[in-house]
């Protein structure tokens, strides 16, 4: 077992304030993979003075030059593919396919800001007076706050320290409790592509509350940026507010995923059973309501039951297994309530239902893939975010229906759309209130893309053009000449 009691602030691996350190571990069997560094304020307080001083010289690096060390960043960590892979599956639970997916999506953020370095332009604005000159000019904003999740535990790094580092911002770094050693190997990355220090810094802390109070009151950061839960990110916005300190966040979702009349109902079956249980439901973009026209719900029903009877639960390592485990018990619980509570208001049970207790499968946090029908606006499942393998479908007869039922949530992350009608695909992408669409696709994200919500689900956007702008402040100067 590794002992990780360890710290990274100002380009050292160091003990916390504390000497304290807590366990972390692997959700498919229960058994402890690590201990780490349970760092405090004052931990937080070094870490942020360590990307105090260093932003004065980062930040005046030229951007060719702060390329130049993401680019490395992205070449190591393809060389470590395998290995961050490995520890992904054995930390987070998700099949080692998909730790791989994850790894080369967490690497196309530091190629992807390499490039978009460099492409950080001002602007020269005509003025009313002839012996005026505006000029504007994009300046990094300072040091920034991160804090990440577990289910992504690698990717969710490199989204908001690519762009931020691109921009020439320094950073401390919180990464979720859960998954503390995934974001260890992203900074030995990082270091090893010869990072200056104090540039990046990794605060592990059991307390995240104690961390987010120092990375919000502390004046040297001047940016929080969060992806978790919307409950959390409510509580770091109000406090961010206190001090008017920049936010962004990516935060849950309720995805809507619509099959029109005129779509094929096994092609968009086959796509609810990929996207679905993709990391078992543990997803923000995870399809959480299914709407089916009546006409084509019962073939598109049963084709979903055959792929999910296909799919096998399991320990991620293994060959051929493609739903992992659930983080932890209480994950289980919330699936379970959702589940109990439809069924006990009339919604019918196609499959699944269970914690899967039976094949050896006792010590892990698994629940069966599982899928719902009849479900109606009373359940639940119809309102609250699931983040677990379970398929909700509900049955629609108009556009207009289907529309405003899509649209009543207070989420406006993703969702998806099947039909084969232009028209109303189009329609469809125009009149849903959510920032990331997939017509006909299961996957619409790629470091290249904007990917953020509306409403409760968030604000900004990471990846693409767009994410870069998050950490940049814009000067305006007056020239009189
Ligand atoms: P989830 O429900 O997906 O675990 P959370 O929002 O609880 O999502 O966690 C996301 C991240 O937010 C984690 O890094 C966690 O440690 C952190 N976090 C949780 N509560 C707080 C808090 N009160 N202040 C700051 N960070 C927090």
């Amino acid at each position: 077992m590794e002992v990780y009691k360890l710290l990274y602030i100002n380009g050292e691996w160091v003990e916390s304030e504390t000497n304290r350190s807590f366990p972390v571990y692997n959700p498919a069997n229960g058994e402890e993979i690590g201990e780490v560094a349970d760092g405090n304020r004052n931990d937080t307080k070094k870490a942020i003075e360590a990307a105090a001083q260093s932003f004065k010289t980062w930040s005046k690096l030229t951007a060719y030059e702060r390329s130049s060390y993401l680019y490395k960043a992205y070449q190591i960590m393809m060389e470590r593919k395998e290995e961050l892979a490995r520890l992904m599956t054995i930390e987070q639970g998700k099949p080692l396919k998909a730790s791989r997916n994850e790894v080369q999506y967490g690497a196309d953020f530091l190629l992807w800001y390499a490039e978009e370095a460099k492409r950080v332009y001002g602007e020269i604005i005509p003025a009313q007076r002839r012996d005026q000159r505006f000029l504007a000019i994009r300046q990094p904003v300072g040091v920034i706050g991160a804090i990440t999740p577990w289910n992504y535990p690698v990717s969710m790094i490199t989204r908001k320290l690519a762009p931020a580092l691109a921009a020439g911002c320094t950073v401390v770094l919180k990464p979720a409790e859960e998954t503390p050693l995934c974001a260890k190997e992203v900074f030995k990355v990082l270091a090893d592509a010869g990072i200056p220090n104090g540039v990046i810094n990794l605060v592990s802390s059991a307390n995240p509350e104690e961390i987010g109070e120092e990375l919000l009151s502390n004046k040297a950061v001047k940016k929080i940026t969060f992806t978790g839960s919307t409950n959390v990110g409510k509580l770091l916005a109000e406090k961010a507010a206190r001090y008017v300190k920049r936010i962004s966040m990516e935060l849950g979702g309720h995805a809507p995923f619509i099959v029109y009349d005129d779509a094929d109902p096994v092609h968009a079956a086959k796509g609810v059973s990929l996207v679905k249980f993709l990391n078992t439901g543990q997803a923000c973009i995870s399809p959480n309501r299914i709407f089916v026209h009546r006409s084509i719900a019962e073939e598109f029903t049963n084709t979903l039951i055959e792929r999910v009877n296909k799919l096998r639960a399991g320990n991620g390592l293994e060959e051929g297994v493609s739903i992992g485990p659930l983080v932890n018990e209480a994950a289980i619980e919330k699936v379970d309530d959702q589940v109990k509570d439809a069924i006990e208001r009339g919604a019918s049970l196609k499959i699944g239902g269970n914690r899967m207790i039976e094949n050896g499968l006792g010590k892990g946090n698994y629940y069966a893939p599982t899928i719902l029908s009849g479900i109606n606006k009373e359940m639940k499942i119809f309102s609250e975010e699931t983040f677990g393998p379970v398929a909700p479908i509900i049955i629609f007869d108009s556009d207009e229906e289907v529309m405003e039922m899509a649209n009543d949530t207070n989420y406006g992350l993703a969702a998806y759309v099947y039909t084969n009608n232009l028209s109303r695909a189009m329609r469809a992408f125009e009149e849903l209130n959510f920032g990331i669409i997939g017509i006909n696709d299961i996957n619409p994200t790629s470091a290249a893309a904007p990917f953020g919500g509306m409403n409760e689900s968030g604000l900004g956007r990471e990846g693409g053009r767009e994410g870069i702008e998050e950490y940049l402040e814009t000067k305006l100067g007056g020239f009189s000449i």
